[in-house]
Order: C-alpha cells, then sequence, then structure tokens
C-alpha cells in the first residue's frame, strides 16, 4: 500500500478537540523516523490508517494487541494481514519507554525510573492500598512552575513528554505488576501528578488520557483518570471541553500572597479566578467534584487562620480536601507541620462543612513520597522563558 496522505508528519489527535490541537507536530522516533502508534490515541490512529489506504478499523486491532494483549510486535498482529504488517513495519513502530529501576517499599509502594530516548527520566509511582490501587504518571521531564515546596520544580525543565511516553509509563507499570487482561487490576486510578504540569503538554496529556479511558485501552472510568494541575486556568476550560476526567487542584494557601509564595505561577492566575474556573468545570461534569491538595508547611500556611479561610472558600464548591504533609527534600527551607497542627487544621475544616482527608505518607524509605519525585532531568530551562512561551501556547 502506498502513503498517500502526509498524515504521517502530523498528529491527528482526538475528533473532538479544537483544529489547533490536531495539527501538533508528530512524535516521530528520532532514531528511526519511523512513527510511533503510541503517540496516537484511536481517533489518530483510524486517522492514520486512512492516511495510507486502510481501514479505520485497523485502529481497533492494533489497539486490542498492544492493550488488551500487550503485544507491541507489529510482525505478531496476525489479523493484519501479511501485507498490511510488512508495510506497517517500515513506516511505523511501537515503541515504549524503558524501566532503568525498579525499587519496592516494605509498604507494598513500587517506584519505577522509566528512560526516554535523549537520556531523559522520570519517575512512576504505584501505590496499593485495600480497595484500589494508584499509579502517579508524569507528563514533562522536570517541570517549569517552580512551586517553591517541589522537589521537581527545585530540578528545572527538560522536555514534554510524548503520548507514548506517558501511555508507555502505564503499560509499564502494569506489565511490571503482572496484569493479566481478565484478571484483577492492580491498577484501578492512574492520576496525573508525577513530575511536571500536565495542562502544559495538553497536546500529549489528552491522547494519553484519552486511551487511559478507552475501553480499547485501559477502560478506567472517568472518576478514576485524575489531572493536577498548579491552576492553569485556560487550560483547565479547555479540558473542561475534551475530556471527561476527574481534576485535582494544587491550592496550598487560601489568600494569594501565601499562594503566591509556594506556587509562583498565582500571580498570573489568582485565587478567585481559580475557584470561577473550579467551579465552571464542576457545573459542566454534573455533581463531580474537584479535589484539592493542600501541601501542609510549618509555619507557611497551616495556621488556624488558613483553615478557617480554606472553608469559606470552598464551602460552596463541590469539593474534597487533600492534606498532605510536606515531605522535606535536600536543600528545602520548609519544614512539616507536626501531627498536633495538621490535626487541628483538618478538624477546623471539618468543623466548616468540608470532606479532608489527611494522606497517608507512603513509600518514604524508597523516596516516592508525594513531592520527592526525581528523575534525570537535563535542565534545559531558561526559565522564565520557557514559562512565558508554554503560556502563549495554552492560551492562544
Ligand atoms: S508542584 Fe507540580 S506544578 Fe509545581 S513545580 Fe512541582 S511538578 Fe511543577
Amino acid at each position: 500500500m502506498v502513503l498517500t496522505d502526509p498524515i504521517l508528519p502530523r498528529q491527528r489527535s482526538l475528533t473532538f478537540l479544537d483544529s489547533k490541537l490536531t495539527t501538533t507536530q508528530a512524535p516521530v522516533s528520532a532514531v528511526t523516523s519511523r512513527v510511533n502508534l503510541l503517540d496516537f490515541d484511536e481517533a489518530g490512529l483510524r486517522a492514520f490508517f486512512e492516511s495510507i489506504g486502510e481501514k479505520p478499523f485497523r485502529a481497533q486491532q492494533v489497539l486490542k494487541w498492544v492493550f488488551h494483549h500487550a503485544e507491541t510486535d507489529i510482525g505478531a498482529m496476525t489479523d493484519l494481514g501479511i501485507a498490511l504488517r510488512e508495510q506497517l513495519k517500515s513506516i511505523a513502530e511501537i515503541k515504549l519507554p524503558e524501566i532503568l529501576r525498579e525499587q519496592r517499599s516494605i509498604d507494598g509502594t513500587v517506584k519505577w525510573l522509566i528512560g526516554f530516548h535523549g537520556g531523559n527520566a522520570v519517575e512512576t509511582v504505584y501505590i496499593p492500598e485495600p480497595k484500589r490501587g494508584t499509579l502517579c504518571v508524569s507528563s514533562q521531564v522536570g517541570c517549569a512552575l517552580n512551586c517553591s515546596f517541589c522537589s521537581t520544580g527545585a530540578q528545572g525543565f527538560a522536555r514534554n513528554l510524548t503520548c507514548s511516553e506517558i501511555i508507555g509509563q502505564v503499560w509499564l507499570a502494569a506489565q511490571a505488576l503482572g496484569h493479566e487482561r481478565n484478571g484483577e487490576r492492580r491498577i484501578t486510578n492512574v492520576v496525573m501528578m508525577g513530575m511536571g504540569e500536565p495542562l502544559l503538554n495538553f497536546d500529549a496529556v489528552m491522547p494519553a488520557m484519552s486511551l487511559m479511558r478507552n475501553d480499547l485501552g485501559f477502560g478506567f472510568a472517568a472518576k478514576r483518570v485524575t489531572l493536577s494541575t498548579a491552576g492553569l486556568i485556560p487550560g483547565i476550560n479547555r479540558l473542561r471541553d475534551t475530556l471527561d476526567v476527574a481534576l485535582a487542584v494544587s491550592l496550598h494557601a487560601p489568600v494569594d500572597d501565601v499562594r503566591t509564595q509556594l506556587v509562583p505561577l498565582n500571580r498570573k492566575y489568582p485565587i478567585a479566578d481559580l475557584m470561577q474556573a473550579c467551579s465552571d468545570y464542576v457545573s459542566e461534569k454534573h455533581k463531580r467534584s474537584v479535589t484539592f491538595e493542600y501541601t501542609l508547611i510549618d509555619g507557611v500556611n497551616d495556621h488556624p487562620e488558613h483553615a478557617h479561610k480554606l472553608v469559606k472558600l470552598l464551602r460552596r464548591l463541590p469539593s474534597k480536601l487533600n492534606l498532605i504533609p510536606f515531605n522535606p527534600f535536600p536543600g528545602t527551607k520548609y519544614r512539616c507541620s507536626s501531627q498536633d497542627r495538621i490535626k487541628e487544621f483538618q478538624e477546623i475544616v471539618m468543623r466548616g462543612g468540608l470532606i479532608a482527608t489527611v494522606r497517608k505518607t507512603r513509600g518514604e524509605d524508597i523516596d516516592a513520597a508525594c513531592g520527592q519525585l526525581v528523575g534525570k532531568v537535563m535542565d534545559r530551562t531558561k526559565r522564565s522563558e520557557r514559562i512565558k512561551l508554554q503560556m502563549a501556547e495554552i492560551a492562544s
């Protein structure tokens, strides 16, 4: 079959995205220049097959092989026909990132260092609990947003991950945990809460999350796939119109001056505007609530007055509050709040009517706790320029 359409060098992604997203430069393997089929969601893959004169349903066959049968060898996909397999092998590939290291905590938490071409790597963490297993996935190598309490932010920014590198983390973790198609699921929830700000990598994160949701992919329900953002309002609005997933927001303070100190992005998108975007998000998704993450830092945002202000801020919004004891990392100026302070804070917000849980620290012995993730980040940040560029992209 002859390649008839110039779709290969471009990504045709989610059909329900706006036209700007469908013309994103395609992820093509740096080494082979063959297109990586894992960089497409179902809609993108259907378009790819049409572009080479094939029936779009080939997309379903390929996705089933990859996600249901864990088969990534195109030559072994027997229902594709020999000629098509040969053609595909010459123009395409199914390329996953690579597990470089695995560490297992005494509490069952597993952390993988996952490597990508070019020498970068991120950490992906699996947290088992009695009734669920959560996988924390990264969207960028490093992060440009520079939140002052975050180990990732301190490492700088290297690059966005591609769709295949994001969905590849889930695929590799599922295989490493012994995922069986009709067996009990080890991974029940995925949170885009690892390295990076997912909404600054919208074009790759959306098809990857679409594959998490799609029955031909991992088939997770909407409430089991969560995107966590530092509060990028234009991105929240686009997400609302794009894909049905749960939203988490890193809030960390109820007042602008404290929040700006912790999350510099707050300067551009202050709390009042962020609350409006969250309110619009839940009203669109009917009854869905927003999860707010609040890292408790000694003497910074853990005063009873902060708790009272938080109640005022959140009480009218369908929401849950996740209180996270700060996990110190080398070089940080912050300390974790005392147990008494955390308890007092939780009691105040709960008395005020909020649903609030204190997140248990997991995987401490392998540095897998929240905010401790590192990787191999070749920092290419000219931080302010990078942020400006990414902001302009998401806002345009
Ligand atoms: S908290 Fe999230 S958005 Fe902020 S620097 Fe860390 S990874 Fe980036």
